[in-house]
């Protein structure tokens, strides 16, 4: 399909997972694309592989740039790039929570701050095409046992989503969100391969989905690529939930 030719498009967190699911459903629809990803080692053409810590400022702006210049600029940002953590409040140090936010919320706002002068070019040369996809989380809404700090931080993506939205509505970028359910990426099966018996945890996992399986990775990228392509030329501010009827929205 050729629905995004002439596009560009940049993914952090691109090198695995929903990201590289994201980034090869954005290339097949005709962009040209760029992963920024802390190990892009793995990614292979016609993607561009860039390596960024979206923890680190001058790492994403000296990225960005370098993507803008390659692919000759930035319609499309998916902001990807995601660590979890596990716990309660009492299971988690100031450390952990500075990091986990560090990289799930202020990778966000670093990211799209660098890439914004180049997506209002884009919505200026070409309107309807710039726009930013987050990936957040149900565990934005959902109140999962055992997920304080990343629910936080998943929280914090959703309403970084709706003010994205409001702020650039009127320079013709759109900020959506996909909200996935458990999707089988290697960030769940590293999850599945620490437990004791790994294949009793994944049938125990399905089990609980109410689909009886796993979200697939190819799954949100559909979300995220719709999200971010001009057929959702009206969207902008909203969480697309990818759950496998998990959350029950
Ligand atoms: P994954 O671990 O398979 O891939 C994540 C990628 O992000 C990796 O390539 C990793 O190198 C990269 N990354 C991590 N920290 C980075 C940083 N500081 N800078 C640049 N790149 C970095 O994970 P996934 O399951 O594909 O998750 C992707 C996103 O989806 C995350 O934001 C996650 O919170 C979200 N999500 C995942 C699930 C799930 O069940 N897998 C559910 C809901 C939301």
């Amino acid at each position: 399909m050729s629905g995004l030719s002439g596009l560009t498009a940049v993914v952090t967190g691109g090198a695995s997972g929903i990201g590289l699911a994201t980034a090869r459903a954005l290339a097949a629809q005709g962009a040209a694309v760029a992963v920024l990803d802390l190990d892009p080692g793995g990614v292979s053409e016609p993607l561009l592989g860039l390596q960024a810590d979206v923890g680190d400022d001058a790492s994403v702006r000296a990225a960005v740039g370098t993507a803008a210049d390659r692919l000759g600029g930035i319609d499309i940002l998916v902001n990807n790039a995601g660590i979890g953590a596990a716990g309660t409040v009492e299971d988690n140090s100031d450390e952990q929570w500075h990091r986990v936010l560090d990289v799930n919320v202020l990778g966000i706002v670093r990211t799209t701050r660098a890439a914004l002068p180049h997506l209002r070019r884009a919505a200026t040369a070409r309107p309807g095409t710039a726009a930013v996809v987050n990936t957040c989380s149900i565990a934005a809404t959902a109140g999962l046992p055992q997920r304080a700090l990343y629910s936080a931080s998943k929280g914090a993506v959703l309403s970084l989503t709706l003010a994205m939205a409001a702020d650039h509505v009127r320079e013709g970028i759109r900020v959506n969100c996909v909200n996935p359910g458990t999707a089988d990426t290697p960030w769940v099966a590293r999850l599945l391969d620490a437990a004791d018996d790994p294949e009793a945890e994944r049938a125990a996992l399905n089990t609980r989905q109410p689909m009886g399986r796993l979200v697939t990775a190819d799954e949100v990228a559909a979300a995220i690529v719709y999200l971010a392509s001009p057929a959702a030329a009206s969207v902008t501010g909203t969480a697309l939930a990818v759950d496998g009827g998990m959350q029950g929205l």
